[in-house]
């Protein structure tokens, strides 16, 4: 069977092939630790699990509206103004499975072929496949020092095909959070060049020193120019439910829902349970966020006990992204590297998974081989017995 040229161009996502390969190795029995998975391992709240069981029980199983249902939209509108001073009406808002389908009908419905996206590097490994998916092209921009965009390396990317800037704030798999000065410039280029921002804002709660700023807030002209990207998955632990959405111009909205009247959006069971999250306060996020703060102490820590490691404390979300090129030097990871003809990012954390059974994820699936992610999203025993197992593989 003939396999589209689309798909053959199309890279596999790393993520979930790293996910689908502990779950492999786990399921043998192997001892893995594992840092590769990018999802809370806290239980969703419990007014969300009351509000699932509801759903059944209340029969909300048939179709929900494209768009997404009314009174989450509400909730979400709600949501939008509280947490970051962003006015956008039920309207504007189109709920989709996961923000990774926000994502992806955000760009269908803005992006023509051969339009060019700027992507700023690192970068969440779907951004440029989904922009190829569009038939657009990827423009890749490296960040200025504590991996923060810097608006003169992107302004001398633009040409008159540049459509879209993507930012990530806080960002996988880097975790560092744009400050309002960064955004400010970013947005101040949008304008004048009127190129559209897609904000990808879903590890928003996940901050540990700074706040977080939506660029769509900073003034109406942004706003108008801006598509906001958030969901369920990472704040309240609701990666399974797939709930995501995004909030623009109700043109791009309505372009979006007419794409999603095709692919359809989350399951109504999904959608009533989302109802909980969105107007259940922020405790369940509060404590989330306090254990992802200790276990970053706790990784950072750790990780200054391996040699040949180096890591800038990151500001937000459960990642680190350690820069293992020191390390990649010592003898047997070069050899490592040499023998499978592979990248050194890929061979290093090839290596030590088969020698150490410890998952992480290459940083050339974010565009930087010079480092390695670590999602710190396991038990802190765990977190610990990884680490150490690191250091044998580096020593
Ligand atoms: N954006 C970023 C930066 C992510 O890390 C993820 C992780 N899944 C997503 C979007 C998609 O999230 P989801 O589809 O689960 O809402
Ligand atoms: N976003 C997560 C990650 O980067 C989940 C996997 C995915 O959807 O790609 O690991």
């Amino acid at each position: 069977m003939q396999v589209s040229r689309r798909a053959t161009s199309l890279a596999q996502s790393a993520t979930t092939a790293t996910m689908a390969r502990a779950r492999q190795l786990a399921a043998a029995g192997v001892d893995i630790v594992n840092f590769g998975i990018g999802e809370p391992d806290m239980e969703v709240p419990d007014a969300v699990k009351r509000k699932t069981i509801e759903a059944v029980k209340k029969n909300i199983t048939k179709y929900p509206p494209t768009q997404g249902r009314q009174d989450l939209r509400e909730a979400i509108s709600r949501k939008l103004k509280r947490d970051n001073s962003l006015g956008y009406s039920p309207d504007q808002i189109v709920v989709s499975s996961g923000a990774k389908q926000s994502l992806y009908s955000a760009m269908l419905a803005t992006l023509n072929p051969l339009d060019e996206v700027i992507i700023i590097k690192p970068y969440w490994v779907s951004y440029p496949e989904q922009v190829k998916l569009c038939g657009a092209v990827p423009v890749i921009v490296d960040s200025g020092p504590g991996f923060i965009p810097s608006a003169d390396a992107v302004w001398k990317r633009i040409t008159k095909r540049t459509r879209m800037i993507i930012l990530n704030s806080p960002n996988n798999p880097t975790g560092a959070v744009y400050g309002r000065k960064a955004l400010y410039e970013i947005a101040r280029l949008a304008v004048e060049n009127d190129i559209m921002v897609l904000s990808d804002e879903i590890y928003e709660h996940l901050i540990y020193e700074g706040r977080h700023v939506s660029i769509a807030s900073l003034n109406s002209r942004i706003r108008d120019l801006t598509v906001t990207i958030n969901g369920l998955s990472k704040s309240h632990a609701m990666t399974g439910y797939r709930i995501g959405y995004a909030a623009a111009a109700p043109e791009i909205v309505q372009a979006m829902v007419r794409i999603q009247s095709h692919t359809s959006g989350p399951s109504s069971i999904s959608q009533y349970a989302a109802l909980a999250a969105l107007d259940g306060g922020y405790a369940s996020i509060r404590s989330e966020r306090e254990t992802f703060r200790r276990r970053r102490k706790l990784v950072m820590d750790e990780l200054a006990k391996v040699p040949g490691l180096s890591v800038a404390k990151p500001a937000g979300t459960f990642y680190v992204f350690p820069d293992i090129s020191a390390a990649c030097k010592s003898i047997h990871i070069a050899a490592l590297e040499k023998r499978g003809g592979k990248s050194a990012s890929r061979a290093f954390s090839e290596g030590l998974l088969d020698r150490e059974g410890v998952v992480t994820v290459p940083g050339s699936a974010f565009g930087d081989d010079r480092c390695i992610r670590i999602s710190y999203t396991i038990p802190e025993e765990r977190i610990i017995e990884g680490i150490d197992r690191i250091r044998r593989f580096v020593s």
